[in-house]
């Protein structure tokens, strides 16, 4: 659909007439939004695997299921969740009533990445009907199937007057960037972020930004090898590592670097076989420019496993690559591929160096037995999240507020933080009419003040 200012205008009507206020209507707007996930949950895999080449059984758990579950959270918590919160008055300023309320923002605006094409458009969504916003949606062109099945399918669930879907090209979400919108929560690369923020200030319009940076993953030498390798290799390599908080490298320490590697060269073979690229269950880069821009870093460092690559099919091997120098193009961008550095250190200190030395990611992982080595990684990293001895789980906890860190992104959603980016705390003081006396007004008497100075002190 095209978006002109006269849609734009309509959206604006349709949240001022009230109608997405009530309780009722965002319960309607979630049970539908679960709906359309139970109900097309076949054409929602089709769609993803067109795109990505994505496994079904992945695209139920990281998208699908995933969705369904944040859903159930936010539906059994949303009633209180909107709940006034009351506020204690002083006694000067009695009779009165404070509290304070979770005002819905208005229209707002959500542009999804393509790497977990629905998720990143619906979860965001989620926060936003739950807080009674009118949403615009975009998805990216980059995963076209699931784009077309949002923008046919999802209006016979919700709210078509609440919920748009515009497809389009990065310049399709540009023009939408030049209307004011209430918020603008963004996915997508930090160069885009940038952009995406210089456009939000022309209206002072606030911003969530989701971005990406190098998620560290640590492994020292009291962690459980054999369970640290299994999770590693899978977290790195679901979704052809095109995952936003996937492991970026891997820092190893040095007395358990060589039995790692060989329990993750295990683990890779057990997942996808001698020949992953025969695997139906190891996905595909998502277009060419990721392609020749991955393919080109398959020649740094030293092979351990993978190396392999196909143009026509957008093939990378699961591929980790050791004596990876700091210096190298590896270490320097976020990866967002199938290609894993590995480098070692001797002390935890010198771990913590190397991940300070890069900017904060959106998660660090560490694999340790020991809780103080835990800990001390923990306060000396800094990171939008942390998880210990697995890998993307922080993501999925609903209670979890998620989000970056500095260059990794700013604000946070999921459960209660996604309710919370889209709404706004709004105060709210009911004072009664009497008594109304007259010391608060001029003309100021030094009668009048000294006795109003005791009061206010007195209660204050
Ligand atoms: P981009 O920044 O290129 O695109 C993200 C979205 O922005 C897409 O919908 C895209 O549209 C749109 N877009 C493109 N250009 C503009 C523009 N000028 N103005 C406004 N919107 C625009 O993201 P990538 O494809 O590079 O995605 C990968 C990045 O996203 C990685 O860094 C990854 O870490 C990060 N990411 C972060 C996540 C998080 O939750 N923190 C989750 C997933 C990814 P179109 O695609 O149609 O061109």
């Amino acid at each position: 659909m095209t978006y002109d200012a006269s849609t734009h205008a309509g959206l604006r009507c349709y949240f001022d007439s009230g109608q997405t206020r009530p309780f009722e209507w965002r319960r309607a707007q979630l049970r539908g939004l679960d709906a359309f996930l139970r109900e097309r949950e076949h054409e929602i895999a089709a769609a993803v695997h067109a795109d990505l080449r994505k496994p079904v059984a992945e695209t139920w758990l990281t998208e699908t299921a995933w969705l369904r579950s944040e859903i159930r959270f936010v539906l059994k918590r949303l009633h209180r969740w909107m709940r006034p919160k009351k506020v204690g008055v002083p006694l000067h300023y009695q009779p009165a009533r404070a509290f304070v309320e979770r005002d819905p923002l208005g229209v707002v605006l959500i542009i999804g990445a393509w790497n977990y094409p629905l998720q990143l458009c619906l979860a965001p969504l989620i926060g936003a009907l739950a807080g009674g916003n009118v949403s615009v949606v975009k998805p990216s062109e980059m995963a076209p199937a699931t784009s077309a099945l949002l923008a046919s399918e999802l209006g016979r669930y919700v709210d078509p007057q609440a919920v748009r879907i515009v497809e389009g090209d990065g310049e399709a979400s540009a023009r939408l960037l030049e209307h004011c919108f209430d918020h603008i929560f963004f996915t997508g690369s930090r160069r885009t972020g940038q952009a995406v923020m210089q456009s939000a200030a022309r209206h002072l319009t606030p911003v969530t930004l989701e971005l990406g940076g190098k998620s560290p993953v640590i492994v020292t030498e009291k962690a459980d090898l054999r369970l640290a390798a299994r999770r590693i290799a899978w977290a790195k390599f679901l979704n052809a590592g095109q995952t936003c908080v996937a492991p970026d490298y891997l820092l190893v320490q040095e007395g358990v670097k060589e039995p790692l590697q060989g329990l993750m060269k295990e683990a890779l073979r057990l997942y996808y076989g001698s020949d992953p690229e025969a695997s139906a269950d190891y996905g595909r880069i998502v277009d060419d420019r990721n392609f020749r821009r991955l393919e080109a870093l398959l020649c740094e460092g030293s092979l351990v496993e993978g190396g392999g690559s196909n143009k026509a099919s957008r093939y990378i091997a699961p591929t980790i690559l050791h004596d990876v120098p700091e210096d190298s193009d590896l270490m320097k961008e976020e990866i967002f591929g199938p290609v894993l550095p590995v480098r070692s250190f001797t002390t935890l200190e010198e771990a913590v160096s190397m991940v300070r030395a890069l900017d904060a990611p959106l998660a660090v992982y560490l694999f340790s037995r020991d809780r103080s080595e835990l800990r001390y990684l923990i306060e000396q990293t800094r990171s939008g999240g942390v998880c210990c001895n697995d890998l993307l789980f922080q993501a999925s906890i609903p209670g979890l507020p998620f989000g970056g860190r500095g260059m990794s992104g700013m604000g946070r959603y999921h459960g209660k933080a996604g309710f919370d980016t889209f709404t706004t705390e709004r105060s709210v003081l009911d004072r009664g009419g009497f008594p109304d006396p007259d010391l608060r007004y001029p003309p100021y008497s030094s009668g009048r003040f000294d006795l109003l100075k005791k009061i206010v002190t007195l209660f204050s």
